[in-house]
């Protein structure tokens, strides 16, 4: 998404008077994605916006893995500095309360259902199922839900270590209640690929409603974050151009729900917290491969997070889309492997593939 374009992330009524005209982007998308299927770089599975990947595609993701995870150390500089941990696809419903994803974007996330009945509540439910009636009203909400971003669950897992300093500014409380800590941060650079969900099904194969984000997510000062979104994003530029891509880094706003999500969007774009790296997959038209955002105390505040000096601390996250920036390879360089340029295949590590 371009800074100027409106989001596509709504399914949209279609405009009775564009039957007749042929959407270019829309026809590229379509052929896209057939070609995609064709050489096994997607796997259809049953629902809209919904693929496995391939053996080329999967060696590519996992290619761009290794290279960004190498990259990033090599920036570091540090032993240790970079530090890999992994979550589930699958968080606690809390979660999108404690990060306001409800509140921000009601329209991308999904919640699961169970079942939890008896054995009559089960035989009601098969009636329905074989009078080919809707099922689902004899499941109910859990408390579980699907992750819609990579970096969320590293908060609520940050919140709960055993290192806690005194809240800044207040004294410890000892009167019956919980002790006023936060978990103590450092600057880490916390390296995490997760599976994230978003209900955002398109025809364009760049749009999936499951995809994977490997994340580079610093906690610690202001200034730490600020620095590390600022590598992060020419560290990303540089590596996606080594790799034979067009890209260039835009000021961004996430797609805020509602007539307040106006005014958020306009703040966040004010306040320079989101930039994207873009390439042009569809001529005349940038797709978002990689993000970089700054949260401020966002997270901190919410998951009692703080510095040493006990100051609540900021939040930056560096994510890379990898399918996203697979398939911008493949319409670069074609679906083929054996014909990409020396360089990309010696980058990605893809001379057995
Ligand atoms: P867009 O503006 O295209 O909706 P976004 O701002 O929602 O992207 P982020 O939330 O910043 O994206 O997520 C980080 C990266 O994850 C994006 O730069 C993109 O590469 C990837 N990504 C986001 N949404 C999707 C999706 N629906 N399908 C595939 N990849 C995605
Ligand atoms: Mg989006
Ligand atoms: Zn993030």
């Amino acid at each position: 998404m371009t800074p100027t374009e409106p989001t596509d992330s709504t399914p949209t009524e279609p405009n009775p008077t564009d039957q007749t005209e042929a959407d270019p982007t829309a026809e590229a998308e379509v052929a896209f994605e057939r070609e995609l299927l064709e050489a096994q770089w997607l796997l259809p599975t049953l629902g809209p916006g919904v693929t496995g990947t391939g053996v080329a595609m999967e060696a590519v993701i996992r290619g761009l893995e290794v290279l960004a995870r190498q990259r990033v150390e090599e920036h570091l500089d540090r032993p240790g500095a970079v530090r890999a941990v992994r979550f589930p696809p699958v968080n606690g419903r809390s979660m999108l309360e404690r990060t306001d994803y409800v509140a921000s974007f009601p329209q991308l996330l999904g919640t699961i259902d169970v079942f939890t009945g008896d054995t009559k509540a089960h035989r009601r439910l098969l009636a329905d199922r074989e009078a080919g009636l809707p099922w689902d009203g004899h499941l109910h909400t859990s408390d579980y839900a699907l992750v819609p971003a990579a970096c969320h669950p590293l908060y609520a897992w940050l919140s709960m270590t055993g290192n806690t300093a005194p809240a800044h500014g207040e004294p410890n409380g000892d009167g019956g209640g919980q002790p006023e800590t936060r978990a103590v941060v450092d600057g880490t650079v916390w390296a995490l690929t997760g599976d994230c969900f978003r209900n955002e099904p398109s025809p364009d194969p760049m749009r999936l409603v499951s995809f994977r984000m490997l994340e580079f997510v610093l906690l610690g000062t202001p200034e730490q974050a600020l620095a590390h979104r600022g590598a992060m994003l020419e560290l990303g530029s540089q590596l996606l151009r080594d790799l034979g891509l067009t890209v260039s880094v835009e000021g961004a706003n996430d797609p805020f729900f509602g007539r307040a999500g106006v005014m958020l969007a306009k703040g966040q774009r004010a306040a320079e917290l989101k930039f994207e790296i873009t390439t042009q997959v569809y001529a005349g038209r940038d797709t978002a491969i990689a993000s970089g955002n700054c949260h401020e105390e966002h997270f901190g505040a919410e998951f009692g997070l703080a510095t040493d000096d006990g100051a609540v601390a900021h939040s930056a996250c560096f994510g890379f889309g990898l399918e996203r920036i697979a398939l911008a390879l493949a319409r670069r360089h074609g679906t083929d492997l054996t014909t990409w340029p020396a360089r990309t295949r010696d980058l990605l590590g893809l001379e057995q593939a």
